[in-house]
């Protein structure tokens, strides 16, 4: 399998983040006044949205918005002007549809195949950097109140003898597609957790404190499927701001094909040739989300075969 070489759903985007800008709070005060800036509002994750596409506020409708933010993020520029994100998740929904001209709140996730996927990915990045915000209100040291700085790229303790300063997280998961050792090419899919009858997908887990991400790709397959895997190569990764993930995708080879789920994360697993794969989409049984990286693991793995 070769290396991503497109850009997944929820990467890209069509800004320039410029952050050498986040140290210059006047420059960004100035930005943020201009007629040309624009404005993405949020609601609790959720885009505002008109005729099925996410608003951009300027001018009375922007200056509306900001009176009524909880939160302002400089997300970049773009074409020279400036972007900004503003959390209206203070409101009732009502109101934070009413004040962006908006015709409601809507997930991102519910439109992709929609939007332009560089549209995607900022509307992503924005969802992603607000949640930490209302995530982190609090001093997690001495308890204090913190505020937004660096254009809400980072919250700082209010306590001056504490002054902690907390970063926007970013939360690392391993997916991986494990190839069978032995004739004929197969990879190993999961039934998870809550999945019904015959939805399977790649194997996934989070990294853990200590650990490479080679390393939680080996535990994560050991501890759910049984399974040791080797030749753990990396293929991608993908923004999963979901709110706070990155989807870092593997390849590996079982050392054997018995497969042990552990009963819980995982229900059952078991190996799919090609021909089986493209028989259930021919039966339209997706593999994976069209968003998710699990789907081009899937269908990057078909397309080297026959
Ligand atoms: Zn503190």
């Amino acid at each position: 399998m070769r290396a991503v070489e497109a850009v997944l759903t929820y990467g890209g985007g069509w800004l320039d983040r410029a952050g050498q800008l986040r140290a210059d709070p006047a420059r960004l005060a100035t930005l943020l006044a201009e007629p040309t800036s624009t404005l993405l509002p949020l609601w609790r994750d959720h885009c505002l949205v008109a005729a099925d596409l996410p608003v951009r506020l300027t001018g009375d409708r922007a200056a509306g918005a900001l009176a009524v933010a909880d939160e302002t993020v400089f997300l970049g520029m773009h074409d020279g002007s400036a972007v900004f994100a503003v959390d209206l998740s203070g409101l009732p929904e009502a109101a934070a549809v009413e004040v962006t001209g908006a015709g409601a709140a809507v997930d991102v996730r519910a439109l992709v195949g929609r939007l332009e996927p560089a549209e995607a990915a900022v509307q992503a990045y924005a969802r992603g950097l607000l949640h930490w915000h209302r995530q982190q209100r609090f001093c997690g040291t001495c308890g204090a109140s913190t505020d937004a700085r660096g254009g809400g790229h980072v919250r700082a303790c209010a306590r001056p003898d504490c002054g902690r300063l907390l970063f926007p997280r970013i939360e690392p998961a391993v997916i991986v597609l494990i190839e069978a050792p032995g004739a004929p090419e197969r990879c190993l899919l999961a039934r998870h957790a809550g999945a019904p009858e015959g939805a399977y997908s790649t194997l996934a887990g989070f990294v853990e404190v200590g650990e490479s991400l080679e390393d939680a790709v080996r535990r994560e397959m050991a501890e759910e499927a049984g399974v040791t895997v080797t030749d753990v190569a990396y293929v991608g990764s993908q923004a999963w701001p979901f709110p706070a993930g990155l989807m870092v995708g593997f390849r590996a080879t079982a050392a054997s094909e018995d497969v042990r789920v552990d009963g819980e994360e995982l229900l059952e697993a078991r190996w799919f040739t090609r021909d089986e794969l493209r028989e259930r989409t021919a039966a339209g049984r997706p593999l994976g989300r069209v968003d998710s990286i699990d789907h081009h693991l899937l269908h990057s793995w078909l397309a080297a075969g026959t």
